[in-house]
C-alpha cells in the first residue's frame, strides 16, 4: 500500500511539473509516453514503465484527479501495441509500439469476413509471399475505425493444405495504399462506425508478420484477450478514442480535449449505470416509483458484481494464477448490463425517451444509448461464443463439434 502511495505521489509531482492545458495534444502525449505515465504497464522505453495493472490504475486515479488528458484510444492501443510486445520480434517493438504510445498512429482491426465471424479461423482472405512481401486479397468487414486507422491488424490465410487453425499468419498493414478500399456502413444509432474494406493486390512487408508465417491464430486469440478484458477495463472519462480523419485532434489544446466528450463511434455509453439512470429519475421526480427502483437495484447489483468479478481477477492475476475466462464474464457482463439499462433508460424519461437527436432530453444521448446497446453482444465475439468458451475453458465442458477442424482447409466446403 505504501508503494502505491509513493507512486501516486511520484505521478502527482510529475503532473504538477508538466501537465500544461495548453500544449497541444501531440506534444503532450509525446512528453507522458517518454515519462512512461501514457501506459504504465507497456516496458520501459516504450510509452510505459513495466508496472502492474493495479499500478497502472493508480497512475490513472491522478491523471483524472487534475483533470489531465488521458492516453490515445483506439484498437491500436487496446490491443494492436499489447500483441506486439507479447508476440512481436525485438526491432518490432521498437518500430510498431513507439507512434502508438504517443498517440500519432491509431490502428483498426481486419479480422472478420463475410462468411468468418464466430468461426474466424474459417476466414478466406489469401497472403500470398512475393520476395519481401506479402501480397494480400480478399475481403473483411466490421473494420472499425479503418478511416481513421493509420495501420490494420491483419489476420489472412498463407496456407490452404493445412488445417484452417494452422494456416493463418497476423501481419500489420499500412492502411494508405491503391491496393485497399474502405466503404464505411450505417448504424441505427446514425453513425458510421465500421467499414467493409477489399483488399486487391494490397502489399505488407515480411517485416511486419508478427510471429511465423502459419502462427498467426495464436497472435489473434491474444488480440481477441486483450480486446475483451481492454474494452471493458476502460477508464472512463480518461482514455481519448482517436476519432475521425487521421490525426485531426493532434494539434488541439490538449486541455480542450481532456474537457469534450470522447467518441467511440459505438454510440454514447453515458446512462449505462445505475447511478445515472437514477439521476435522470430523480430529476422527473419519479424516484418513489417501486417497478423502477426495483429494476434500478437489479442494474446496480449487476455493476457490483460485475466490479467484484474483476477485483477476483486482479487478485488472481496478483497471486500469480490465471484469471480463467473472466474475459469472457466480463464480456458477458457488460452485455447484461447494457441491455437492463436500455430498457430502463428511455422508460425513465417517458415518452422524450423516444427522441433522438441533440435537442431531445439530455442531447438525445439516452436514445442514442438504447440504439447502441445491440452491438455490445456482438462486437469482440457474441454472448453465445462467450459462452461457450466460458463452457469449454471455465467449466471444462466438451468442446463445440467441428467437423472442418482437423481437414485442410482447401477441403472444407464454403459456409460449412
Ligand atoms: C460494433 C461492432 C464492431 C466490430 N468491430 C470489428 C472490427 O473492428 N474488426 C473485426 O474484424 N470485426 C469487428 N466486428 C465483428 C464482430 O467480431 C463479429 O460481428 C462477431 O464476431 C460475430 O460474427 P458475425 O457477425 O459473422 O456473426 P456469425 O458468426 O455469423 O453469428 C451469427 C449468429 O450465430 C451465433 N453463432 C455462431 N456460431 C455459434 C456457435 N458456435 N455457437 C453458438 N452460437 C453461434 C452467433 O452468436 C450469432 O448470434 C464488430 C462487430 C460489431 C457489432
Amino acid at each position: 500500500m505504501a508503494a502505491l502511495d509513493d507512486l501516486r505521489s511520484d505521478v502527482r509531482s510529475w503532473l504538477a511539473e508538466n501537465w500544461d492545458p495548453d500544449l497541444t495534444v501531440r506534444q503532450w502525449w509525446s512528453r507522458i509516453a517518454t515519462a512512461g505515465w501514457q501506459f504504465p504497464t507497456w516496458p520501459d522505453g516504450l510509452g510505459g514503465r513495466g508496472l502492474t495493472a493495479a499500478e497502472g490504475r493508480a497512475v490513472a486515479a491522478e491523471l483524472v484527479e487534475v483533470g489531465a488528458l488521458g492516453p490515445p484510444f483506439s484498437l491500436g492501443q487496446v490491443m494492436g501495441a499489447p500483441v506486439v510486445i507479447q508476440q512481436g520480434s525485438d526491432e518490432q517493438r521498437a518500430r510498431l509500439v513507439p507512434p502508438l504510445a504517443n498517440g500519432t498512429e491509431s490502428w483498426c482491426q481486419f479480422f472478420s469476413e463475410p462468411e468468418a465471424g464466430s468461426d474466424l479461423a474459417g476466414l478466406r482472405t489469401n497472403a500470398e509471399r512475393d520476395g519481401d512481401e506479402w501480397v494480400i486479397n480478399g475481403q473483411k468487414v466490421w473494420t472499425s475505425g479503418a478511416l481513421a486507422a493509420s495501420r490494420g491488424m491483419l489476420v489472412a490465410r498463407s496456407n490452404w493444405d493445412v488445417p484452417k487453425h494452422r494456416g493463418l499468419s497476423y501481419f500489420i498493414i499500412d492502411v494508405d495504399q491503391p491496393g485497399i478500399e474502405i466503404r464505411p456502413l450505417r448504424q441505427m444509432n446514425g453513425q458510421a462506425h465500421f467499414n467493409e474494406v477489399f483488399f486487391t493486390d494490397a502489399r505488407v512487408s515480411n517485416d511486419n508478420l508478427i510471429g511465423d508465417e502459419g502462427n498467426g491464430w495464436a497472435a489473434a486469440v491474444a488480440t481477441l484477450a486483450f480486446e475483451r478484458s481492454g474494452l471493458s477495463n476502460r477508464v472512463p472519462g480518461l482514455s481519448v478514442a482517436l476519432p475521425g480523419e487521421k490525426g485531426r485532434m493532434l494539434d488541439r489544446p490538449a486541455g480542450q480535449v481532456a474537457a469534450g466528450p470522447s467518441d467511440t463511434g459505438l454510440g454514447s455509453r453515458a446512462f449505462r449505470s445505475s447511478t445515472e439512470i437514477a439521476g435522470l429519475a430523480e430529476e422527473r421526480n419519479i424516484l418513489g416509483d417501486r417497478l423502477l427502483r426495483q429494476e434500478l437495484m437489479k442494474l446496480k447489483t449487476m455493476g457490483m458484481v460485475s466490479n467484484w468479478s474483476a477485483q477476483r481477477a486482479r487478485e488472481a492475476a496478483k497471486a500469480g494464477q490465471s484469471p480463467g475466462s473472466f474475459a469472457n464474464t466480463a464480456k458477458l457482463q457488460g452485455s447484461h448490463i447494457g441491455r437492463a439499462a436500455q430498457h430502463l433508460g428511455p422508460r425513465t424519461l417517458g415518452a422524450g425517451g423516444m427522441l433522438a437527436g441533440d435537442d431531445a432530453p439530455h442531447s438525445g444521448q439516452v436514445t442514442e444509448m438504447a440504439l447502441s446497446v445491440p452491438s455490445g453482444s456482438i462486437a469482440g465475439g457474441t454472448d453465445e461464443i462467450q459462452r461457450n468458451i466460458i463452457g469449454e475453458r471455465g467449466l471444462g465442458l466438451p468442446k463445440d463439434v467441428a467437423v472442418d477442424r482437423e481437414m485442410p482447409f482447401r477441403d472444407v466446403p464454403k459456409s460449412s
